[in-house]
């Protein structure tokens, strides 16, 4: 009859329409896996495609009349995709929820090891004051130094290149307190809009892959200085009253190396890059008659993962660093901050609070047990997870790099592959979609962190792009 054959038609026309969709994404998800490199995952998603597109074959020339089992699963698919797409539980933006106060930055673990020297007055003075981790340093201090011959991973050859950068990194960042440029009168007038558009544009021409604009909350400013250069222990004054903040891009292919050399070269050429995009905006503000200073590896009179968190670059994560939507936590930081008005940036909300609290997957891959594992508690005001830093530094001495496997396994670090940016959609959604991703993340890459221990011949197979 017409009418059941049009039914038929039309029903097989559906059929054919979500497996073509499914098909669609799984070789969205097999493009992905190449990419990656993750051979297993990636001929699991085949096997799963051919018995798709056969799938079309049943469909086409099949005689059953009613596709019950199709129309089912056509209902639970529907199902699936409203409950994973409806952004009925966006994340809360509340880390705030007390008065807040300043860190001095003697109590910063850098402190004790870059700036404090065994028996000056400093030291002697600091360890009086704090004998609860006299003992717990000391122990550190025995361990060999990071790149330094000792450690796990030291290589002759290798360990340097992570050293050199840092080097220069030191040697170029010690005396920025530059005052504003003389050669103006007066400060160039510029609208705070004029001025966060140009900065941001500079910025990004620098190589800048996030930037942000935001009003200076005083209580990010250090209370007294530790590491950074300046009288140990005096009081900080930073008269500004804006800041930017600017994240780079760590290569998630150098990260798949954590915690081996080829992820802390990453890490220190990044810093690197941060530090120059923050001086020259600086210098640039200076130039325009205003006050203006960079914060950058091993000087910082603030702290810049709250001040990021102000400029909507992101949310704090469970293992103490930025999440970004666009790169998790595989991002290094600058801040500049200044008396030149800029525009205030909305903080982001995308659900890394809840996230975090059913993922733990950093927590569990810490080979130094230092990522708490229990709900966020309340400092200084502010909630948020607190990382054992002392458990931290002491694995990364006996390893003798910066590790970063927490980096690496976060499900938010992923590259910015077309997969990855769906899953990312998809979590900012509701809690559902979280646990959803958080079990493909799961399946797909496992709980535990597996070391690229394969490519020994990166430096000549990778350029910087
Ligand atoms: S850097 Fe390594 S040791 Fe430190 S918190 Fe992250 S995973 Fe743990
Ligand atoms: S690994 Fe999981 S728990 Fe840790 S920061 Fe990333 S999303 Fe949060």
């Amino acid at each position: 009859m017409p009418a059941e054959i049009n039914i038929i038609f039309i029903v097989k026309v559906l059929e054919c329409s979500i497996i073509g969709a499914v098909c669609g994404f799984l070789l969205l998800v097999i493009h992905s896996f190449i990419k990656e490199r993750q051979i297993k995952a990636m001929l699991g998603v085949t096997v799963l495609l051919f018995i798709a597109i056969s799938g079309f074959g049943f469909i086409v020339y099949s005689t059953v009349s009613v596709h019950f089992i199709t129309v089912f699963g056509f209902m639970v698919f529907l199902f699936v995709a409203i409950a994973i797409t409806l952004p009925f539980a966006p994340g809360a933006h509340n880390y705030v929820v007390g008065e807040q106060s300043r860190v001095d930055e003697r109590d910063a673990l850098f402190h004790r090891f870059y700036r404090l020297q065994p028996d000056t007055p400093e030291f002697l003075q600091y360890y009086h004051d704090h004998p609860e981790i006299r003992d717990i340093d000391a122990a550190i201090r025995k361990l060999p130094a990071l790149t330094e011959p000792g450690s796990r991973s030291y290589n002759p050859v290798d360990s340097p290149m992570m050293a050199s950068i840092m080097d220069v990194v030191n040697s170029i960042t010690r005396d920025i307190d530059w005052p504003p440029s003389t050669s103006n009168i007066k400060p160039f007038n510029l609208s705070p809009k004029d001025a966060s558009q140009r900065i941001k544009a500079f910025a990004r021409y620098l190589g800048a892959d996030l930037v942000g604009t935001t009003k200076l909350n005083p209580a990010y400013i250090y209370s007294h200085i530790g590491r950074a250069p300046g009288e140990w222990g005096a009081a900080i004054h930073l008269p500004h009253t804006h800041a930017i903040a600017i994240a780079v891009e760590m290569r998630s292919d150098m990260l798949a190396y954590a915690p081996a050399i080829p992820a802390t070269i990453e890490t220190s050429d990044t810093y690197f890059t941060t530090a120059k995009i923050a001086m020259v905006l600086a210098k640039y503000i200076s130039m325009l008659g205003y006050e203006a200073r960079a914060h950058v590896d091993g000087n910082y009179r603030v702290m810049c993962v709250p001040i990021a968190v102000d400029a909507g670059l992101g949310e704090p994560g469970r293992l103490g660093l930025l999440i970004t939507p666009q790169f998790g936590p595989r991002v290094r930081l600058s801040i500049v901050t200044t008396n030149l008005e800029l525009t205030q940036d909305r903080p982001i909300s995308f659900g890394v609070q809840h996230f975090c609290s059913i993922c733990k997957k950093c927590a569990d891959n810490c080979p130094g047990n230092a990522i708490a594992r229990h709900e966020p508690t309340v400092v200084r005001g502010v909630r948020k997870w607190v990382s054992q830093q002392e458990a931290c530094y002491r694995f990364w001495r006996k390893q003798g790099t910066d590790c970063g496997v927490c980096i690496r396994v976060c499900p938010y670090a992923h590259s910015s592959l077309p997969m990855h940016r769906i899953m990312r959609w998809l979590v900012n959604r509701n809690s559902f979609a979280r646990r959803f991703a958080l079990l493909g993340e799961n399946v797909v890459y496992g709980r535990r962190h597996r070391a690229n221990t394969a490519n020994s011949d990166w430096l000549t197979t990778w350029k910087r792009s």
